[in-house]
């Protein structure tokens, strides 16, 4: 008998086992040719001996970095169903060193390692700002850059010549959109280039539909959602408030509310939207009428570099698996996030492996990333007794601890505000209500206001 019911709960495991699917987010490896020979990404002079095999946190990433995080994808597991290539892939140079040549060069280099490493799985690339010279002035009209990267990844973005129609808006507007055959007919993939949002891009000032990408989702989901499709949203910069700091926005303010109001009508049919951009690790929730839609989940970098401004906090290397549904594609099951001990890894390449720094449900106790299960999450970090708000404030570095910024009580209140308000005005309004309102703005100063402004204009 108990041999019978042993036997029936395996197979119901093995059965619950062979519905877990997943694919990566890999973002901001900011790849530096130069980390061996002029470190132009080198925040302050190294000398060779303190460079690091792996990389070093005044710098982005040296070629073992990069190749390290596609191995680390290649290993972890089974091979993906697919990969989310969430942009930034040049390094940030001190002085204005770059070309186009050189960027192509360096998305060309990594596209090639990608391959080789893992040949055969698809891959959905998402522009950057920095995947484009000069920086952050994506262009709204057909390109040499556009066209050069639409054609090295023609197979990614095409489907092998199914999606034309894709490569086309891509080569126009840097956006596309195709079904996510290898996962299921009824999934499918939404690649934005929110750079044409950013304050930065001076190609798109006083636009009203950059690159009429506005309408163009709109239409897509209409008709997404006629066909009862499931989408995945992939972008590089997101939209809303970043680190709980409401001055900290990453693109201009009416075209955050226009993407978010666009997120949150079509919120249920949409699974997540995955955004990379900001060097850390948080996510925000949708709301439609109080209940919570979807979830937006923002990924920490490849590269170490803690960023060019006084009191910056380095992080680790990081690389994101999702787990998904195969029986329930709607659904997110967890997600995982690895690290490397950047500090153990330079000093022994045998140390240099990639390890869980945590999983959503276990740092959370939820069950899977359904947008109630993460609203619930969110709300444990409200008790600041918990552990929880510490474990997610560490995670935004990627456990890298020193120097350790402490987070004080308004600090915390405006991370919680920042998660579950996309919009300005309902920050503020939050922050208004938030119980440390009488609390000197001690935790996040004028000067630390202004710091994460700077950082903002680099990332
Ligand atoms: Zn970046
Ligand atoms: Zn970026």
């Amino acid at each position: 008998m108990w041999t019978l019911v042993i036997l029936l709960l395996a197979l119901c495991m093995t059965s619950s086992n062979s519905q877990r699917e997943y694919f990566w987010q890999l973002n901001d490896v900011h790849y530096d040719p130069t980390y061996w020979t002029n470190q132009e990404s080198c925040n302050i002079p190294i000398t060779p001996d303190q460079l690091g095999n792996y990389g070093n946190p005044e710098c982005d990433s040296p070629w073992n970095l990069t190749r390290e995080a596609i191995l680390g994808i290649a290993f972890e597991g089974r091979l993906p169903k697919f990969i989310i290539w969430s942009g930034d892939t040049p390094h940030h140079p001190i002085n204005d060193t770059l070309t186009q040549e050189k960027v192509f060069l360096a998305i060309r280099n990594i596209t090639g390692l990608i391959e080789e490493i893992l040949p055969d799985i698809p891959v959905f690339p998402v522009l950057g700002n920095h995947d484009y010279y000069p920086v952050d002035q994506l262009p709204v009209e057909e390109n040499s850059m556009y066209d050069e990267l639409g054609e090295l990844w023609k197979n990614w973005i095409d489907f092998g010549g199914n999606y034309s129609d894709a490569l086309q808006s891509f080569k126009k507007g840097g956006y596309y959109t195709r079904i996510i055959h290898e996962v299921s007919a009824s999934v499918r993939g939404i690649v934005l280039n929110t750079n044409l949002y950013s304050p930065n891009n001076k190609q798109t000032e006083g636009m009203e539909d950059p690159g009429g990408q506005f309408a163009w989702l709109e239409d897509v989901l209409t008709q997404s959602v006629a066909q009862n499709e499931m989408v995945h949203v992939m972008v590089h910069i997101s939209p809303g408030i970043h680190g709980g700091n409401p001055d900290w926005r990453m693109m201009r303010e009416e075209k955050s509310e226009r993407l978010n109001a666009i997120f949150r009508k079509y919120g249920r049919n949409i699974i997540a939207i995955y955004s990379a951009h900001a060097h850390s690790d948080t996510y925000q929730i949708y709301y439609d009428e109080g209940d919570p839609v979807t979830t937006m989940f923002t990924a920490p970098s490849v590269t170490p570099w803690k960023g060019r401004y006084d009191g910056a906090t380095p992080r680790n290397p990081a690389i994101r698996k999702y787990f998904f549904d195969q029986s329930n594609l709607k659904r997110l099951l967890d997600y995982e996030q690895f690290f490397l001990d950047l500090v153990k890894a330079n000093e022994n390449a045998d140390d240099a492996r990639w390890a869980q720094l945590y999983t959503f449900n276990q740092a959370y106790g939820s069950m899977n990333l359904d947008p109630e299960q993460v609203n619930a999450a969110k709300e444990t970090l409200r008790n600041f007794a918990s552990d929880n708000f510490h474990n997610y404030y560490d995670y935004s570095t990627v456990g890298w601890k020193d120097p350790y910024i402490p987070c004080g009580c308004l600090c915390k209140e405006q991370h919680i505000c920042a998660i579950e308000n996309v919009d300005v005005h309902d920050m503020n309004a939050c922050l208004e209500s938030a119980p440390c309102r009488a609390t000197p703005l001690s935790a996040m100063t004028t000067a630390t206001t202004l710091l994460l402004a700077v950082l903002a204009m680099m990332l």
